[in-house]
């Protein structure tokens, strides 16, 4: 009700086809597909392709700040967490911070979605970032193993007391910050359950 009134008094643009009222209208809804990602040492799975829709609103959310998109990817990400037994998973670990990355946009994606996706699938475990233990450049320019040599040992898992976590990250590329989420948790002592990564995007060369 309040949702609807809020609609018509301050209607938004549908960041996929641009029909108002909605941030993300009826029929432009992401329509996840869980596979797994072949080539890590645990399992891992992903539930959108980075292209139309999927890409649109990630980067609406991520770039643009419209928060209204969190709910809908969060969806995503629970559908993601609770499609493998959870029974013994202490925590959900995300990525350290990219301190420019949150200067910029004044929030942790990866973080946020996790906790949203937590709440939304009713599993009462933390979401712990990694810390960060040397700094990184951007990724997006870099080529594949570029991406791997700036991201290795830059993270650290500070929280003591865990035995087996699950990984997140909200995209994945190389999968070299996945590899460094479980590296940082392997040297900790915590075994990785298994991986989840909202969205694949077609691999840099
Ligand atoms: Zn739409």
């Amino acid at each position: 009700m309040l949702e609807a009134l809020i609609d018509f008094v301050f209607p938004a643009r549908c960041i996929v086809c641009d029909h108002r009222p909605k941030q993300l209208c009826g029929e432009c809804q992401l329509e996840p597909r869980i596979t797994a990602v072949p080539g890590f040492s645990f399992p891992t799975f992903t539930a959108l392709e980075l292209e139309g829709a999927a890409e649109k609103v990630i980067a609406g959310y991520k770039d643009q700040q419209l928060t209204a998109l969190e709910k809908p990817l969060a969806m995503v990400a629970a559908k993601l967490f609770l499609h493998r037994d959870l029974g013994r998973v202490d925590a959900v670990v995300t990525p350290a911070r990219n301190s420019r990355n949150y200067r910029k946009r004044g929030f942790d994606p990866a973080q946020n979605l996790a906790k949203r996706a937590l709440r939304i699938a009713e599993i009462p475990i933390p979401v712990l970032p990694l810390a960060n233990s040397r700094s990184r450049h951007d990724q997006r320019s870099l080529s594949k193993a570029q991406r791997a040599e700036n991201v290795h040992e830059t993270m650290t898992l500070k929280v003591i007391g865990l035995s087996k976590v699950l990984l997140f990250d909200d995209v994945m590329t190389t999968g070299a910050t996945i590899r460094e989420l479980a590296r940082a948790c392997e040297q900790a002592g915590v075994a990785v359950a298994f991986c989840c990564v909202l969205a694949q995007r077609n691999s840099v060369n």
